[in-house]
């Protein structure tokens, strides 16, 4: 049996187990794994020392391309994902111009995606209000999900995304039940969050913590039960993005344990910055929801611990420096999303597997295995025979501080400039390729695909 490529030594990560093992690689897919695998003239790589996983699928990611490609796009964006660790991403319907709300502008994104993402990747379409009779087309066209928002977003831009109301959730839930697709939803209450904000900004209150203080936990846990609600009359498959309140996640376990199909994610900026660090670091940490207080982050480190989160994801939510920084200062102006993906992996490594002893079994769980599962990336999130070699190598004693021009971004600002990470992403392979190696950077050419539903997706609409 020849191979393209032997990874051997490693600490392997499986489902349930981590086994010193060696991976063999053959046409971008892993064809043996075993104690020891004959390696003469093949091209080896020595991870003695280090962890091999699955590359991170990080099921939320902003690269707003077309439209807005000034904020962030395919290039750089993959750069910066495949240099953290992540083999496979999916990409939110908003910040593009089109939204990504009906076949064509799906269509403009897959055309547009072609020959410049450096890892896989794979498309949601968006629900707003008025794109219920295209929901089908953009099922059929192989997107792997829906997005929502119950919180205000958009713009006065044409063909910016728009929040929906209560009646579009309602038809589009049930629109979606039909097609057995998911719904991601971002959970806030509208007019509770907008009406705090505009009280706080006539009041002349615009730091960082007031912008916090609009956005109270309660207003996510309303939002989250309200929609279970809707998902439990409807039959919608639901996956709540980026939770931020432990209130919230209990509502979410109490609705799965009664049968609900409901799956949850958080990112690593709820459980590594608090609103006071926030204050320091300024609009580079600004999102909604807003990053929580001291005793809520440790709330939320506790449901993660005692495996409540089925996804970490980045939210990786770029734009221009012009957007954070404005000369008001008013943190109610300044663009919401941060800017994180390059450190999804090593972060969040560093504080649940290194710190707080999370299982790795547990962390690769949510990192890839569930991701992969719920918007059915079958060959992806697991390294097994068959099953595409997406792995990373991550060193658990290289210890580097992030440096502003390490990062790959179209725009170098990041609000974990300057943190010490306690393990390194030293290499990344998509299907058997070395995209990232730590000492070369960036390796060969963007060979990323789009993929969806265990095969590579045929553009469907002419
Ligand atoms: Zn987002």
């Amino acid at each position: 049996m020849e191979y393209d490529l032997i990874i051997k030594g490693g600490k392997v990560v499986f489902a349930n187990e981590v086994k010193e093992v060696d991976l063999a690689i053959k046409d971008g897919k892993i064809t043996a794994i075993a104690d020891s695998i004959q390696s003469d003239g093949v091209n080896v790589i020595d991870a003695a020392g280090q962890y091999v996983m699955p590359g991170m699928i990080d099921a939320h990611a902003h690269l707003c391309e077309p439209g807005r490609t000034e904020w962030e796009g395919f290039v750089t964006g993959t750069k910066a994902l495949a240099a953290g660790g992540t083999t496979s991403y999916i990409d939110m319907p908003l910040n593009a111009l089109p939204a990504t709300v009906d076949g064509e502008a799906l269509q403009l994104k897959i055309d547009t995606a072609k020959g410049k993402n450096y890892v896989d990747y794979a498309l949601y379409g968006g629900l707003v209000p008025w794109n219920l009779d295209n929901l089908e087309e953009l099922s059929a066209g192989g997107v792997v999900g829906f997005k929502c928002f119950m919180s205000t977003c958009g713009s006065d831009v044409p063909n910016d995304f728009k929040n929906v109301d209560d009646y579009s959730l309602y038809m589009g839930m049930k629109k979606l039940a039909e097609l057995g697709k998911v719904l991601l939803i971002h959970a806030e209450n509208a007019p509770i969050t907008d009406h705090m904000g505009q009280e706080m900004v006539r009041q002349g209150k615009t730091t960082a913590l007031d912008y916090v203080a609009s956005r109270p936990a309660f207003t996510e846990v309303d939002a989250v039960k309200r929609a279970l609600y809707f998902g439990k009359v409807t039959g919608c498959k639901i996956h709540f993005v980026h939770i931020s309140t432990a209130e919230a996640v209990e509502e979410i376990t109490k609705a799965r344990n009664e049968g609900q199909d409901v799956t949850v994610e958080s990112c690593p900026h709820y459980f590594t910055i608090t609103a006071n660090q926030f204050a320091e670091l300024g609009p580079v940490a600004k999102c909604s929801p807003p990053l929580r207080d001291e005793v809520e982050q440790e709330k939320l480190w506790q449901k993660l611990i005692e495996g409540k989160f089925d996804m970490l994801t980045s939210d990786h939510s770029p734009c221009p420096f012009e957007m954070k920084y404005s000369a008001t200062n008013n943190m109610f102006e300044i663009w919401g999303g941060i800017t994180g993906c390059q450190n999804n992996v090593d972060l969040m490594f560093d504080e649940a597997v290194l710190k707080r002893n999370v299982p790795v079994t547990d962390f690769v769980r949510m990192i890839a295995a569930n991701p992969a599962q719920r918007f059915n990336l079958t060959n992806k999130g697991e390294l097994a025979v068959d099953k595409d070699a997406d792995i990373i190598l991550v060193d658990p004693t290289q210890s580097y501080v992030v440096k502003k021009e390490e990062l790959y971004y179209r725009h170098q600002h990041s609000p974990y400039i300057g943190r010490t990470i306690n393990c390194r992403v030293t290499k990344t392979f998509v299907r058997g390729n070395l995209v990232f190696d730590v000492n070369e950077g960036i390796v060969g050419e963007p060979i990323g695909e789009l993929v969806t539903s265990n095969k590579k997706l045929e553009p469907v609409m002419a």
